[in-house]
Formats: structure tokens, C-alpha cells, sequence
């Protein structure tokens, strides 16, 4: 599922591409993407409107137009955009989609094709005056300002749930999903399992840190793109922030910080990834410690 770091490249691919054209026309060929408002209005508000910013609040991408409504996109599993000049009859050679797999059409002013493709279908659309309709209770962006340590102290601050867990919800953190926050983990020294109440404040400010740069480090490598290769950018290509992450998706490997082997357990039905040494369970020898010895 893309994260913030793949929206985000996506955001910034389509915007070149789609600030200043008008939609010409828009063709639904799977009408359950749209939430709301009915296909039909959907198809009607779009048709002759002008984008003039694409923009992203987590992981939904917010198109906004001219007659003062916002087209809101989440991807979910497998969505993504494709900017073509054809209207994709053809899916380039090695691609693992189809044409059967185009939920949604938009024909610009300049004769591009915007295609919307999704093989698992659970990737939706929403048209809406007032973007806080869908994304008003989202936390804060974790590359944003309101995301401070003091911020983080305090919302992490008596909560008894198990720390991964929270770090997924949307409502209080926007835009990590399971790669980054493994990451980050990773990178902070800090065990998936921890109660997230207990973190002391120097571990806050290392996951703090931690977060932000694990975000940022896959913006730069554009994206993860994994071995289903369903993320995609607009252009048809992959992104490469799969041969940087430490461990996700890389149980049995060795852990690049102490070569120990990553293990991999299932934590709210989601696979987790971590180092059982650099990542010491809860209730054993702190990290701290282990890697104050080392420094
Ligand atoms: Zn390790």
C-alpha cells in the first residue's frame, strides 16, 4: 500500500502534468470508486473543470479545481495514476496491470489521458466542497511543523496500546504505513511491541528524528516500490527505496547495523520487521544501553 513517501512522488508527478489543463471529459468504467458524491454528479463536476493544484494530506491526494470542489483519491492497495497520451488500450510490455484493470478515464485539454487503474479495486474518489468532510480528523503530517518532540511527548503520553500499532492509525499520525514505521523503529532503536506510554524522552526524540528522516529518505530514493511492483509512478516507472530499507520485508537477513538475522512477527494482523538485538523486547536489556556501550 503506498505510504506517504509514494504519494507524495505521485503528488509531485501528476501536479507537472495536470496544474493549468481542464478535464475535458471523464469516463467511469468502475462507478464503485466513486464514494461521493453519486457517479453520475461526479462525472459532471469534473467534466470542464481546470486543476489548479494537486496537493496531499497523508496518504489522499487532493486535486483541487476551479469551481471550488476537491477531488480527493485514496490509493489503497493497488491504485495508481497513469498520465499517457493514448487511452491505455495497451498496458506497456512488463506492467502487471491491464486494460481491464482502468477504473476511471479524464481526457485533458492538451490530449493526454489520465488513467486511474486498480487491480483490487478498494482505491476511492471524492468529490467534495470542504476537504475536511474526508481528511479533517487526520493527525498531524509528520514532515510538517505541528510534528514537534513536545507534540510527540505528549500525544504518546499515557497510552497503553503497543507502540507499532498506534504509529498506523491515520487519526494520529498521517501517512506511515507498515514500511516506515518498521523503519523507523529500526532506526530508533525502539522494540515494535514497546507500550507506547513507557518510551523515555531521549527514545521519543530518537523515533522523532527517526520518523522524519526515514519519510524523507524514501521521498529522495522516489518510493518503494516492492515485488508486486503495484506502485507506480505516473510516468510507468518504479520507484527504488526498496534496496535501501533495513528491514522490512527482510526476515532472515541480516540486520545492517549488527548482522543479526531480522525476524518478523504479526502485530494487529500486519507483518512487522525488526532486530530482536538492535531492537531489544520489551522487559529485556534496554537498546539504551546496548548502544550506549557502543558510542
Ligand atoms: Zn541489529
Amino acid at each position: 500500500m503506498p505510504e506517504l513517501p509514494e504519494v507524495e512522488m505521485v503528488v509531485r508527478m501528476l501536479r507537472s502534468q495536470l496544474v493549468g489543463r481542464r478535464i475535458e471529459g471523464v469516463e467511469l468504467l468502475w462507478e464503485r470508486t466513486v464514494d461521493r458524491p453519486a457517479p453520475e454528479e461526479f462525472s459532471r463536476q469534473l467534466t470542464g473543470a481546470t486543476l489548479t493544484a494537486v496537493g496531499r494530506r497523508g496518504k489522499y491526494l487532493l486535486f483541487l479545481l476551479d469551481n471550488g470542489q476537491t477531488w480527493l483519491v485514496h490509493l489503497r492497495m493497488t491504485g495508481k495514476f497513469l498520465v499517457r497520451s493514448d487511452p491505455g488500450q495497451e498496458a506497456p510490455e512488463g506492467a502487471l496491470w491491464n486494460p481491464t484493470h482502468i477504473r476511471a478515464r479524464l481526457w485533458l485539454d492538451n490530449g493526454a489521458y489520465l488513467l486511474y487503474i486498480d487491480m483490487r479495486k478498494f482505491g476511492r474518489f471524492y468529490l467534495v466542497a470542504d476537504p475536511a468532510e474526508i481528511v479533517g480528523d487526520l493527525g498531524p503530517e509528520p514532515l510538517g511543523e505541528q510534528f514537534t518532540v513536545a507534540w510527540f511527548r505528549d500525544a504518546l503520553q499515557g497510552r497503553r496500546g503497543e507502540l507499532k500499532p498506534l504509529l498506523l492509525q491515520q487519526h494520529f499520525l498521517a501517512g506511515l504505513g507498515n514500511i516506515y514505521v518498521s523503519e523507523s523503529l529500526w532506526q530508533a532503536s525502539i522494540h515494535p511491541q514497546r507500550i507506547a506510554g513507557t518510551l523515555t524522552p531521549v527514545e521519543i526524540a530518537r523515533l522523532h528524528t527517526a520518523i522524519i528522516s526515514a519519510l524523507q529518505a524514501g521521498i529522495q530514493n522516489g518510493g518503494t516500490s516492492l515485488g508486486d511492483r503495484q506502485y507506480v509512478y505516473p510516468n510507468g516507472q518504479l520507484g527504488q527505496h526498496q534496496h535501501h530499507l533495513a528491514v522490512y520485508d527482510r526476515a532472515e537477513s541480516c540486520c545492517p547495523r549488527c548482522g543479526y538475522a531480522i525476524e518478523r512477527i504479526i502485530q494487529g494482523q500486519r507483518s512487522t520487521y525488526f532486530c530482536p538485538v538492535c531492537q531489544a523486547a520489551p522487559g529485556q536489556d534496554s537498546s539504551d544501553d546496548f548502544l550506549a556501550e557502543r558510542e
